[in-house]
């Protein structure tokens, strides 16, 4: 990828108080295809003295953007979100370039972004406050909400440009200021977003992408009292580990953490919806979402033909460069992710799982795994307690209702959860029964702008999109107003 296939969206410096910066001492960090390993570019790797000057920027913005009217930031979030669509085709293919998913996935996930920046555009004219019936004569008592201030959000890879949506059009819309920290691999979807950020005129200081080493990075932005904020999305270690270091300056936390999500069929279910299903929540970005099926528990008498589906629709895949017409699983992020999930297959089978599909590295490169299907899979299997994040789909037999929701609900982990059933008692019963954040039922296309987002226990804490989203980056006050 060059400058002459993606324009003026393919940037190589960090963005910083509205201009485009270099790292001091002119260090940089290399971005490679994971489809072939071939540089893409280099960002800057900023030091603690840059991200301290963003931190500073990041305050001057919010101090000019929170005075704005509701309706001036959604306006700036409208022309963001046209600007995004205006530019999809290009914002795909940096996507996918850095990222390795499919076009097509790409394309849906710049869709998905842009629908942050309507919602959100229309949810910042409607932060309502309360005026409360007050205890004593001549009092008055008023809730309003203000912006929080200047945010900090540090994302993950396997979505470059939909995660950083998710907190950015709520803590922009709001009124705050935000400064992005985006995955090492994967900087140049988040560098295109603030070019467009740019032309949409939000000012100066109000959206920032900061690039560099995460330690560095983030160590800084935890430590300064200035951000107030702290909105993390990524795996569940990093997330405890910013969540402490937030203690000593008490910054509000959002946590989006890791998954490892049940996904039940029972034996009244409708079976090729539900085989559809679970190819979708599986193999989708190639194994590597938080929402994934991790666990696939399948009833005794169904058995034997969903997994015969499944073979067969595991064979219908087409693996290659997501950049290809036709191919519709990319390679994993990098050969270290292929090396953590062979290991997990490997281990299954000596425990006494067997392989029904893959169940090794793929030849199309390093970075690339076989769309596998584990059978005779047991619980207590590391494939079944760890979240896997690849494309690999261990079957679980079960027996009885009650056997499946305690053995779904063994985790330490409650973001997503899927179930088949065509019986509307056991659908109430089974929704009402499973210990997570979200569920879907007969359906694994859960993640919409309309409907909040995020889990229970070691999955993290608070929720995104929705109309919840916004509460997030807002602080309630009240004024008591007396002898009136
Ligand atoms: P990760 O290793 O936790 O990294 C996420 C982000 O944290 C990256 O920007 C990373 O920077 C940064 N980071 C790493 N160490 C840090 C530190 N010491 N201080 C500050 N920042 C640090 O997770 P990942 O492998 O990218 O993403 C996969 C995980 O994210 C999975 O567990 C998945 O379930 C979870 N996830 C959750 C959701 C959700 O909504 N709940 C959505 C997507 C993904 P570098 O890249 O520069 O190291």
């Amino acid at each position: 990828m060059t400058y002459d296939d993606c324009g003026a969206l393919f940037r190589r410096q960090a963005y910083v108080g509205g201009t485009w910066i270099d790292a001091d001492d002119g260090q940089t960090v290399t971005v490679t295809n994971p489809a072939n390993g071939e540089v893409i570019g280099t960002v800057p790797a900023l030091g603690a003295a840059e991200v301290e000057r963003a931190i500073q920027s990041a305050r001057d913005g919010f101090r000019l953007w929170r005075d704005k009217t509701a309706s001036q930031r959604a306006e700036a979030l409208r022309r963001w979100h046209g600007l995004i669509l205006d530019h999809r085709a290009v914002l795909a293919r940096i996507l996918t370039t850095e990222q390795g998913k499919p076009l097509a996935e790409a394309e849906a996930e710049v869709d998905a972004t842009a629908s942050f920046f309507l919602w959100f555009a229309e949810e910042a004219r409607r932060v309502y406050g309360d005026i409360v019936p007050a205890p004593r004569q001549g009092q008055r008592i008023l809730v309003t909400k203000e912006p929080v201030g200047v945010c900090a959000a540090i994302t993950p890879w396997n979505f470059p440009l939909s995660m950083i949506a998710r907190k950015a059009a709520p803590a922009v819309a709001a009124g705050c200021s935000i400064i992005i920290k985006p995955a090492e691999a994967t900087p140049f979807s988040a560098l295109a977003l603030a070019v467009l950020a740019e032309k949409a005129g939000i000012p100066a200081g109000v959206f920032n992408v900061v690039t560099g080493p995460a330690r560095v990075v983030g160590g800084t932005l935890m430590d300064s009292p200035v951000v107030r904020k702290v909105t993390f999305t990524g795996s569940t270690p990093i997330g405890k580990l910013l969540m402490r270091q937030a203690a000593d300056t008490v910054k509000r936390v959002s946590m989006e953490l890791g998954g490892n999500a049940p996904l039940i069929v029972f034996e009244d279910a409708d079976l090729d919806r539900a085989v559809t299903g679970i190819m979708q929540s599986k193999f989708r970005n190639a194994g590597q979402t938080c929402i994934c099926s991790n666990r696939i528990f399948v009833q005794d008498g169904i058995y034997d033909a969903v997994v015969e589906k499944l073979v067969r629709a595991i064979e219908a895949l087409r693996i290659g460069n997501g950049l290809e017409e036709g191919v519709t699983m990319g390679p994993m992020i990098d050969p270290r992710a292929v090396a953590d999930v062979d290991k997990l297959v490997q281990d299954a089978v000596t425990a006494g799982a067997s392989v029904a599909k893959g169940g090794k590295r793929h030849p199309q490169g390093d970075s690339f795994y076989e769309p596998t299907l584990l059978t005779d899979v047991t619980p207590s299997m590391s494939v079944a307690s760890e979240e896997i994040f690849g494309p690999v789909a261990p079957i679980i037999r079960f027996s009885t209702e009650e056997e499946v929701i305690e053995l779904a609900n063994d985790t330490p982990f409650g973001l997503a959860s899927y179930f088949y059933t065509q019986d509307l008692a056991r659908a109430w019963r089974v929704s009402g029964a499973l210990e997570y954040g979200m569920v879907g039922l007969n359906e694994v296309a859960i993640s919409v702008v309309e409907a909040p987002f995020g889990g229970f226990k070691e999955s993290g804490v608070g929720r995104e999109g929705s109309r919840h989203g916004i509460d997030e980056y807002v602080e309630i006050k009240y004024v008591n107003m007396g002898g009136l």
